[in-house]
């Protein structure tokens, strides 16, 4: 067998490392989420699905990865997200080549003393040359006009650098601009494309209504979607770079020629809808102080939000002196963004600085004052905050946010908005796109926060499971028999049970079955089996009492239920 280059050395550095015994943790920002904790989890997402159902919302499974681009074109290049946050790497399967590319990358001719006299550059830049020409005659890599050329130009570069290097005296500086030169070149060949894990999900929704021709189906499609989304974030409470998102979207491809002031009351009556189902499941899962904001951000228009922008920068501009570093320059970069400001010094400038509302274009007041009526109609209760902003372009209109006690500075819990230019900015038809994101991580801590017992365990019992409903203690061989088939009756039941593998006196099995927190335990000895009558212990209260084999299933139901009733 062939070796692989580099193997043999990495599996000696291993066994090195086994003798240390290297302790693995988890990557920064990312942690391991267990039971009991995880059956919360589990209940906030079965109770999504069960509220969104309600509502005509179907699951959208997504991937993880997507092209980059897919971001860089809805999120925007200028944000956080985009700009610094993203987990990304490069797609492609051509291993010799990545490593022959990597080396003439690291390979450091640049710095103080370039160490060229020991050995031969050319070589790794020949290397590259050939397994890059290799996969473009193989047809792995596009012949595209930019690979050709970085070829042309690499072969080039690496002439003049030997004609250097041959002098009996190479000029230092010379052979350090070449190989800069081909390290660079080197490094912006297209091998593949930009991918990256997921900052959000709405633009993927986006793409997958447009990749699986979503328009062609009955109109608006409801869709939810729940995972992990990525962002390399300074990781803290309720922020990791890990973390994961419960959201739905509404999606309508708009019908040509349509009057588009006449369907202001109907996109108003989405969007309450869509807040009302928030506000209906954070309900649902008992989440406290809970507080809706909404706004309009008008369109991007200059009779509206454009006017609007224009203002409030001349307004700002007045008092720049006054403003932080990252105000002063969101005052160019993206000034809406300045009202979101925490900073303390800044909150009495901005309390002065003209309000959006003043400054929507008759539609768009329009919408903002119908989305408030249906919220009433529906008895949804809203607190209007002009400042709530999102900085993107292609929002617009309604804008909201939903805040959660317990959680500190990081108590959003909801974002949402409407987005009727997105579609149509990935490539598809005009469409029309209103949704939200929830934190699920922040809805967490702030259910935990409210009921300290869920970390320990008791909000299982308390909500009527507990991790085991039912310890089979037994002791001899006749029983053991018995104890699997019980345990496998007591299970097709729905049953929790716990089965020990080996055999317990009981006083250490009833330790046991306690320390699981069961609820109740089969005693199976040797006397139970041959008399054909169990005994049925409730460790709560310590009765016990006798049944015979088949009618087990039946007393436990009986059981329990008797006792919710009396909870
Ligand atoms: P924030 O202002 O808290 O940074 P955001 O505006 O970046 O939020 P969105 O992109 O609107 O958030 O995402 C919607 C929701 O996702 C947020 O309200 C929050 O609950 C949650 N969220 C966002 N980033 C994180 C993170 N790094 N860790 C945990 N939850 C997050
Ligand atoms: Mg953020």
């Amino acid at each position: 067998m062939e070796q692989i280059p580099g193997l043999s050395s990495l599996a000696s550095a291993y066994q090195g490392h086994m003798a240390e015994k290297r302790k693995f943790q988890a990557i920064k920002g990312t942690r391991d989420l267990l039971p009991p904790e995880t059956e919360l989890w589990n209940r906030v997402e079965q109770t999504a699905r069960e509220v969104f159902g309600t509502f005509g919302f179907g699951e959208i499974r997504l991937p993880i990865i997507e092209n980059i681009d897919l971001f860089a074109r809805s999120i925007g290049s200028e944000t956080d997200i985009v700009g610094k946050e993203m987990f990304s790497f490069e797609e492609y399967g051509f291993t010799a080549l990545d490593t022959f590319r990597r080396n003439i990358i690291t390979l450091n001719l640049v710095g103080p003393e370039p160490r060229f006299g020991f050995f031969n550059p050319q070589l790794h830049v020949d290397r590259f040359l050939e397994a890059l020409s290799f996969s473009v005659q193989k047809g792995e890599i596009a012949k595209t006009p930019e690979v050709l050329s970085a070829l042309e130009n690499v072969t080039e570069l690496r002439d003049h650098l030997t004609a250097e290097l041959q002098k009996e005296k190479p000029d230092r500086e010379e052979v350090r601009v070449y190989w800069s030169a081909i390290q660079q070149r080197a490094k912006n060949v297209h091998l593949g494309d930009q991918i990256c894990l997921r900052p959000e999900a709405t633009a993927s929704v986006c793409r997958a209504y447009i990749q699986q021709n979503m328009q062609a189906l009955a109109q608006p499609v409801k869709l939810y979607y729940m995972g992990p989304m990525f962002r390399r974030e300074r990781p803290q409470k309720g922020r990791y770079r890990q973390f994961y998102q419960i959201g739905a979207e509404v999606l309508e491809a708009i019908t040509p020629n349509t009057d588009a002031t006449k369907t202001i009351g109907k996109d108003a009556a989405v969007d309450a809808e869509v807040i009302e189902m928030v506000m209906a499941y954070f309900a649902r899962l008992g989440l406290e102080g809970v507080q809706l904001d909404i706004n309009s951000i008008g369109h991007s228009a200059p009779d509206c939000r454009r006017g609007y922008v224009e203002k409030l920068k001349a307004a700002l501009e007045k008092v720049k002196d006054k403003l932080g570093a990252d105000s002063q320059r969101r005052i160019e970069t993206n000034p809406l963004r300045v009202l979101d400001s925490k900073l303390e010094s800044e909150q009495e400038i901005i309390a002065g600085l003209p309000r959006i509302g003043d400054h929507l274009c008759a539609d768009c007041a329009k919408h903002y004052a119908e989305v408030k009526r249906q919220l009433e109609l529906r008895g949804v209760a809203y607190r209007e905050n002009w400042r709530l902003v999102r900085g993107l372009d292609y929002y617009m209109r309604t804008t909201f946010e939903i805040t959660a006690r317990g959680l500190g500075s990081q108590n959003a819990v909801c974002g949402g908005g409407r987005y009727d230019g997105l579609v149509e900015l990935l490539g598809g038809a005009p469409t029309k796109g209103i949704g939200f994101a929830i934190g699920e991580d922040r809805v967490i801590l702030s259910l935990q926060e409210a009921r300290k017992e869920v970390a320990s365990g008791e909000w299982l019992v308390a909500s009527g499971k507990s991790a085991c409903d039912v310890y089979v203690a037994w002791m001899g061989k006749t029983a053991e028999a018995t104890a699997i088939r019980a345990a496998r009756d007591l299970r097709a039941a729905g049953f929790r049970v716990e089965l020990p593998p080996v055999e317990q006196k009981f006083g250490k099995a009833l330790g046991q079955a306690d320390k699981l927190g069961a609820r109740y335990a089969l005693i199976l000895g040797e006397d139970e089996v041959a008399s054909g009558e169990w005994t049925v212990k409730t460790l709560a209260d310590g009765t016990q009492g006798k049944v015979r084999g088949e009618g087990l299933v039946a007393y436990l139901r009986r059981n329990l239920s008797e006792r919710e009733v009396k909870q």
